[in-house]
């Protein structure tokens, strides 16, 4: 788990949907110990499948 960005980076208090995402896809990225909902997760992976 990386301590340091946790730290960095609280989910705010009362996030929208669009934080949310943003803070998983980031997360993603930094992190990883922990998977995001299923739907983050799905809007994630079309973000990755349309950036090829
Ligand atoms: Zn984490």
């Amino acid at each position: 788990m990386n301590r340091e960005w946790h730290a960095a980076h609280p989910m705010p208090e009362r996030a929208t949907f669009e934080q949310r995402v943003a803070w998983h896809r980031e997360h993603a990225e930094a992190c990883g110990c922990r998977r995001p909902p299923a739907r983050i997760a799905a809007i994630l992976a079309g973000e990755q499948r349309d950036a090829r």
